[in-house]
């Protein structure tokens, strides 16, 4: 068994099924990994990624470079694109990781193939970038706690605002994405 075979198998475990998303995933993931010179079977510590979509490619980010969202070290910003920024912590140094345009057939297996066929430098694009990653974004100890002065509900990392001399939590200050129907 191959790497890619490996990490799309391990990817499968999590996701349930291998897609065009968990192909691209893996191979973009796998792609910085080396560019990085991080090898993939080790530890992967002090990295931190950001991917642009919340769709199977992230889930595949996840398995193979080893970032979380639990660990804080997964960043999902949603841009809606294949896309992906791996950083070394211990470095500073970042390459964003986009996928080129390919051939896509209704037929899943055939795009899967396709996409296959087509060598890294060729399916992939690369670029050096620097991230400035705000402090409340960082791993370990929460560096900012607050409690909102409308809910009372806690807020961790900085998330809090201010408005006219109170503390709010996001979902106070600018509405909530639920709407409370019980207490
Ligand atoms: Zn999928
Ligand atoms: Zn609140």
């Amino acid at each position: 068994m191959d790497d890619f075979e490996y990490f799309v198998n391990k990817v499968n475990d999590f996701h349930g099924h291998i897609c065009t998303g968990i192909v691209l995933g893996t191979r973009m993931s796998m792609a910085a990994l080396r560019y990085l010179a991080v090898d993939p079977h080790g530890k992967k510590k002090n990295l931190i990624c950001y991917a642009e979509i919340d769709r199977c490619m992230t889930d595949a980010v996840m398995i193979v470079t080893g970032c979380s969202a639990g660990r804080r070290t997964l960043k999902l910003v949603d841009y809606g694109k294949f896309a992906m920024t791996l950083i070394n912590q211990d470095t500073g140094k970042a390459i964003r990781v986009t996928v080129n345009d390919y051939h896509r057939s209704e037929d899943m297996e055939e795009t899967k193939r396709t996409i296959m066929a087509i060598p890294d430098p060729r399916l992939l694009s690369f670029k050096d970038v620097y991230v400035t990653i705000p402090e409340n974004d960082l791993p370990g100890f929460p560096r900012k706690t607050a409690t909102c002065s409308v809910c009372g509900e806690q807020i961790m990392d900085g998330r809090d605002t201010e408005h006219n001399g109170a503390v709010l939590c996001k979902g106070c200050a600018n509405g909530t994405y639920y709407r409370v129907i019980s207490k």
